[in-house]
């Protein structure tokens, strides 16, 4: 089978090095790709992963490409192309591809969307009202007591909600995103949200139309500094299994949340195929929806396709042809933590082009993997390219031990102004659970 992965960060490395694995991948393309993808080689033939320059973002060149290459299935990993209709536009010309389409992937792309179906087929949420107009929007935050979430409607860049705790606050967000246009046309329209207080987790489940399959829990570390200072960035760190959820509420969840949204998409006639990754607040009052995400979360991927024991590209197979029902998803036992080693600066800004050392001598590591996401190749060496740079990811049967050999793997490579947090999944180990988050409403993901 022939496969065009899209996508050049550490999540797609993480699909692309999976897909590899599988016994039916006979040529992988990854567009644009990164130079650790350029350098993995498929299971089956040993060829080489094939890294094609053509933006994430260029829909009719990807499907021009994806047609003459002959690809039999296309896999989308970032949220742009998704939101932009590229599903639509491979289906609509014969291609296989997964991931939502347009509609599907309204989810993620517009916040009014995911608020109106969640108040309308009774998923827990917080409570919330959308404005495209600055003065009813500043009274419904006065009625909160300013203590919300202002939220750009449309794909920000992760950066399009401003927490406020006072009326000031509240204030100021509505005028910086509605009258300031500080996100442009994303913010055309906002959503304000009663704010909420537990312990956040985010959940994966993989879905084909029908059915969705919960992945185990993971945890996320969005600060750039230990202790969850810092500014908030794409993710510095992960691991998986986290401790925050016990089996009793994940069946709630599956009960209170994916139950009703299965449905609703039924009812609604939405059909959603690829990932959905609810972020969710533990409150007293249960589990509640934060917001929703239409694909794999990054770094998360990291860590679930290193204790993924299926063959991911009959799972995707799977999510497409909507066949997932009988299945049950296999993981390893164990745990896997993914520590994001980033460019001194970011998320501020940063230099590009520092030359990466240490990379070659961790190739033999047994249960590690160092994920590119920002890199690039110049001459013989590998140079920094991006904000995160790479996800060195590791696994064991304990969390103490899978951490420890992360770290061992980072303290071995080297480029200048390199960041990274030492306190991945450092909660965990502590014991900390639901509630004991050390500042209310503000965990560590
Ligand atoms: P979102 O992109 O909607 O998940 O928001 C980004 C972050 O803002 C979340 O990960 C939470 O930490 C925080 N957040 C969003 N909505 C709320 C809310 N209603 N109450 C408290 N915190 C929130």
């Amino acid at each position: 089978m022939k496969i065009l992965v899209i996508g050049s960060g550490g999540r797609e490395h993480a699909l692309v090095w999976k897909l590899a694995q599988s016994a039916e991948a006979e040529k992988i393309w990854c567009a644009p790709g990164n130079a650790g993808i350029a350098m993995e080689r498929l299971g089956k033939n040993g060829s080489l992963v094939e890294c094609v320059k053509l933006s994430a973002e260029d829909l009719s060149g990807l499907l021009a490409f994806a047609q003459a290459g002959r690809a039999d299935l296309t896999v989308v990993g970032p949220d742009n192309p998704l939101a932009a209709g590229i599903v639509d536009l491979f289906q609509k010309n014969g291609r296989r591809i997964w991931g939502p389409n347009k509609r599907a992937a309204q989810f993620e792309a517009s916040k009014v969307f995911a608020q109106d179906f969640m108040d309308k087929h009774g998923i827990p949420t917080a409570r919330s009202a959308a404005f495209a107009e600055a003065k009813p929007a500043k009274a419904f935050a006065a009625s909160l007591g300013g203590r919300c979430a202002v939220k750009a409607d449309g794909l920000a860049l992760g950066k399009g909600v401003l927490i406020c705790s006072g009326p000031a606050e509240a204030v100021r967000a509505i005028d910086d995103i509605l009258v300031h246009k500080s996100f442009g046309e994303a913010g055309a329209r906002i959503l304000i949200q009663e704010f909420l207080e537990g312990t956040e987790v985010s959940l994966h489940a993989l879905c084909d139309g029908r059915a969705a399959k919960l992945f185990p829990t993971s945890q996320d570390h969005k600060r750039a500094l230990d202790g969850d200072r810092g500014l908030n960035t794409g993710g510095m760190g992960t691991y998986s299994p986290a401790p925050f959820l016990n089996e009793a509420q994940l069946a709630e969840i599956q009960k209170t949340i994916l139950k009703p949204w299965l449905e609703g998409c039924s009812a609604e006639g939405i059909d959603f195929r690829g990932i959905l990754y609810p972020g969710l607040m533990l409150t007293r009052g249960g589990p509640k929806v934060l917001e929703f995400n239409a694909r794999f979360g990054d770094p998360e991927t990291q860590v679930y396709l290193t204790r993924l024991a299926d063959d991911l590209l009959e799972l995707l197979e799977a999510s497409v042809d909507g066949t997932l029902g009988g299945r049950e998803l296999k993981w390893n036992p164990g745990y896997s933590v993914c520590v994001v080693m980033a460019s001194g600066g970011y998320p501020g800004s940063y230099e590009k082009g520092k030359v990466i050392r240490g990379l070659k001598e961790l190739e033999s590591t047994s249960h590690l993997k160092v994920f590119h996401a920002g890199t690039s190749r110049s001459g013989n060496d590998i140079v920094t390219n991006g904000g995160r740079v790479l996800g060195v990811t590791a696994w064991a049967d304990s969390l103490p031990r899978a951490r420890e050999a992360a770290y061992d793997g980072v303290r071995r490579i080297h480029f200048e102004g390199a960041h990274f947090r030492s306190d991945i999944a450092a909660q965990a180990l502590r014991g900390a659970g639901p509630g004991s988050s050390p500042q209310a409403g503000a965990p560590p993901t």
